[in-house]
């Protein structure tokens, strides 16, 4: 915040999905990957709406929020890069972002939040995943589907704090444990996804793509035949 004569400055964000990639086929992949997106609807919190950890694996009852936005239209909010680096062990990628500094204000509320004009994310792909074949470009595809599922989930708590960023700041009011709420909701969301292997995983990713080209990146990604 920079105070000028009492007033605070304050700067428009324009949110952009940059695909950072050294090679022209990753980059050639990756616009395959968001071209096919299907215009599917997920759930989001209002802003002025308790997001409330309801939210069980293999169970029945998940509360999502009572509106409805298409995730290929605000991905951008949860995911402003695509890029290669570095991961660890047998991992393939990972969404990495500032969530909790931007918009909790630490672990514990801690520290004043930065707001949503501060939120970053990016989807990050080993760049270790050469292509050989087909399959294996197959392969990128479904890890790359799979970390964007992942930024997707974290829009039903990103997208209330763009759409009205009092009333969700008032949501986390002294003395509650919203903080924890959060984090343990989108960990509990990203489970779902992180079944490795599973039915759950295809479905979570055939959420947002054709079944025709899920099924094909899952069981390259996956090694089964056919
Ligand atoms: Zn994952």
């Amino acid at each position: 915040m920079i105070p000028s004569r009492g007033r605070v400055l304050r700067r428009e964000r324009v949110y952009r999905l940059n695909v950072d990639m050294e090679f022209i086929p990753h980059r050639r992949l990756v616009q395959t990957v968001l071209d096919a997106m299907l215009p599917t609807e997920i759930r989001v919190f209002a802003p002025d709406e308790e997001i409330t950890n309801s939210l069980e694996y293999g169970e029945e009852v998940v509360y999502e929020g009572s509106r409805t936005v298409v995730a290929k239209d605000w991905l951008p909010l949860a995911c402003q890069s695509i890029a290669w680096g570095s991961t660890e062990g047998d991992s393939r990628g990972y969404y990495s972002h500032n969530l909790v500094r931007a918009l909790l204000g630490g672990v514990y509320g801690e520290r004043a939040p930065l707001g949503p004009a501060a939120m970053t994310g990016e989807v990050v792909i080993a760049n270790c995943m050469s292509f050989h074949d087909d399959r294996t470009e197959e392969a990128f595809c479904f890890v790359l589907g799979h970390e964007l599922v992942h930024a997707i989930r974290y829009l039903s708590v990103i997208v209330p704090a763009y759409m009205g960023w009092r009333a969700f700041r008032r949501s986390f009011e002294v003395g509650t444990n919203a903080q924890d709420i959060v984090c343990s909701w989108i960990d509990t969301r990203n489970r779902f996804v992180d079944h490795y292997g599973s039915e759950t995983e295809k479905q979570e990713v055939g959420d947002f793509w054709p079944a025709c080209l899920v099924e094909k990146w899952w069981d390259a990604f996956h090694g089964r035949d056919g």
